[in-house]
C-alpha cells in the first residue's frame, strides 16, 4: 500500500464529485478524486443535460441553481464544451395548465430574468417543435442552458487534473474512509478532508449512516432519437402539463390541485408511473426523451415497454420532430432525499457526505459545492 497526502479527497466523479472538486481546487486546495469506473457511469451522464433554474422553488435553491448556471458559463469556454442557452417552454393544452403557468408568473412579478407567458402565435415562432393546434400558450424562460452530460462528465476530470493539477484516480474503487483517511486497494491517502459523492451506492461506504439517513433511489427511463435530418434544432427545451405537477417550483399554484387531480384520471398511467414529459437536444442533433420515476430501494433492472411508449406517445401530444427515430433506450438511478433539495451530513470530523441531489444534479451542484465546502 502506497502512501499519499492531498488537503482533499472526494469520492465518486458524477457530478456532485466533480463540482466538490471545482470548488476545492478553484479554492487553492490540492484534490484527489477517486471514481471506481472508468469513465463515470452513473446517474450524471444518463440525464438531459439540462441545467434548469425553472423548476427550483424561489428562495435558495432557485439561487443555487443561477449559481450554477453562471459557473457552467465560467468552465464551459475553457472546457470546450458543447453547450446551447436554449431556455425552456412549458406548453399549455388545458385551462388549469395555463392557470398554474399564469399564477407561476404572477407569483414572480417583473421577472428579472425575462420569464413570461407567449401566445400560441408566439411559441409557433420559438420552437419549430411545438404542436399549436389546441395550444392555449406557453410559459418561456430563458435560464435554462443545455449541455451533454456524456460529454461534460467525461471531459471535466481531464480538465481539472490540467487546470488545477487535481490527482484523478479513476477505475478505483475506494474501500475505506476515516477521519482525514481514504484507502484503496493499492493505496492510502492522509487529507484534511474527505468528501463522499456516491450517488445510488448506498452500501459501500457509511452504509449504516446511508440506510438511516432517508435517502431513496429511484430509476428514470430515457429514451435518444438519431440526430434529426438536415441539423434540425430544437430551438427552447420542452415539456408539457405533466412537468408542471413534478416540478417543487409550481408548488403552491392554486390551480395545481385541479390539474393533478384531472391528471388521475385523464394519465392515471402516467401518473402511476411518475411519467413527466422533457424534451433536450445534444450536439449532434439527438434528442433525449423522458421521463419515469419509480422509486425502490431495489431498483427493478428490467426497463418497461409500456412507460417507453407512454414518454414517446405523451410527447408525440405536444411535439413534432423530423425523425421519431429511436437509437438508445436507457434508465438512470438517482439518490433522493424526500423532503430536501440534497442530503448532507458528517458522520466524522472532516468527512462529509453529499447526496440526495435528486433531479437537480446537474442544476444544483456548482453552486451547493461553492457554498458549502469551501467559503
Ligand atoms: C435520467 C435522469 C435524468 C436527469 N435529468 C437531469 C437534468 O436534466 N438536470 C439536472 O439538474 N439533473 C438531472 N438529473 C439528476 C442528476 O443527474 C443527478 O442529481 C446527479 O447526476 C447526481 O450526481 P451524483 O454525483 O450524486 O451521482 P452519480 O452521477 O451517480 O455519481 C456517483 C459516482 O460515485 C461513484 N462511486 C460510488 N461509490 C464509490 C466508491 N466507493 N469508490 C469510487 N467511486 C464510487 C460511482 O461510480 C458514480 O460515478 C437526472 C437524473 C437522471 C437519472
Amino acid at each position: 500500500m502506497t502512501e499519499h497526502t492531498a488537503d482533499v479527497a472526494v469520492v465518486g466523479a458524477g457530478i456532485a464529485g466533480l463540482a466538490v472538486t471545482l470548488a476545492a481546487a478553484r479554492a487553492g486546495r490540492k484534490v484527489a478524486l477517486f471514481e471506481r469506473n472508468e469513465p463515470a457511469v452513473g446517474a450524471s451522464v444518463r440525464n438531459f443535460g439540462l441545467v434548469w433554474p425553472i423548476g427550483q422553488p424561489a428562495g435558495l435553491t432557485h439561487d443555487l441553481a443561477l449559481r450554477s448556471r453562471e459557473i457552467w458559463r465560467e468552465v464551459i469556454p475553457s472546457l470546450g464544451l458543447y453547450h446551447e442557452e436554449s431556455g425552456s417552454l412549458a406548453l399549455a393544452y388545458q385551462p388549469d395548465e395555463a392557470a398554474v403557468l399564469g399564477e407561476y408568473l404572477e407569483r414572480l412579478g417583473t421577472d428579472p430574468h425575462g420569464r413570461r407567458w407567449l401566445t400560441a402565435s408566439e411559441v409557433a415562432k420559438l420552437s419549430p417543435a411545438a404542436i399549436t393546434d389546441g395550444l392555449l400558450g406557453g410559459m418561456h424562460s430563458p435560464t435554462e442552458i443545455t449541455v451533454d452530460p456524456r460529454e461534460a462528465i467525461r471531459n471535466l476530470p481531464r480538465w481539472l487534473h490540467d487546470r488545477f493539477g487535481v490527482e484523478l484516480r479513476f477505475g478505483t474503487h475506494v474501500h475505506s474512509v476515516g477521519a482525514g483517511r481514504v484507502e484503496t486497494g493499492t493505496e492510502c491517502w492522509r487529507v484534511d478532508r474527505v468528501f463522499v459523492c456516491g450517488g445510488q451506492d448506498f452500501e459501500s461506504l457509511f452504509p449504516e449512516v446511508l440506510a438511516r439517513s432517508g435517502l431513496v433511489r429511484v430509476k428514470l427511463q430515457m429514451l435518444r432519437t438519431v440526430p434529426q435530418p438536415g441539423g434540425w434544432r430544437l430551438g427552447p427545451a420542452l415539456c408539457g402539463g405533466l412537468t408542471l405537477a413534478h416540478y417543487e417550483s409550481f408548488r403552491g399554484c392554486p390551480s395545481l390541485g385541479h390539474l393533478r387531480q384531472r391528471l388521475e384520471v385523464e394519465h392515471p398511467f402516467e401518473v402511476q408511473n411518475g411519467i413527466h414529459l422533457l424534451v433536450s437536444q445534444t450536439r449532434l442533433g439527438e434528442l433525449t426523451l423522458g421521463d419515469s420515476h419509480q422509486a425502490a430501494q431495489t431498483v427493478d433492472p428490467f426497463d418497461r415497454e409500456d412507460v417507453a411508449t407512454a414518454i414517446v406517445q405523451g410527447i408525440d401530444r405536444f411535439a413534432r420532430f423530423p425523425s421519431w427515430t429511436i437509437t438508445e433506450r436507457w434508465h438512470g438511478i438517482y439518490a433522493k432525499s424526500p423532503g430536501e433539495p440534497w442530503f448532507l451530513h458528517e458522520p466524522l470530523p472532516g468527512v462529509t457526505i453529499l447526496n440526495g441531489l435528486g433531479g437537480g444534479g446537474m442544476t444544483l451542484s456548482f453552486a451547493l459545492a461553492e457554498k458549502l465546502a469551501f467559503q
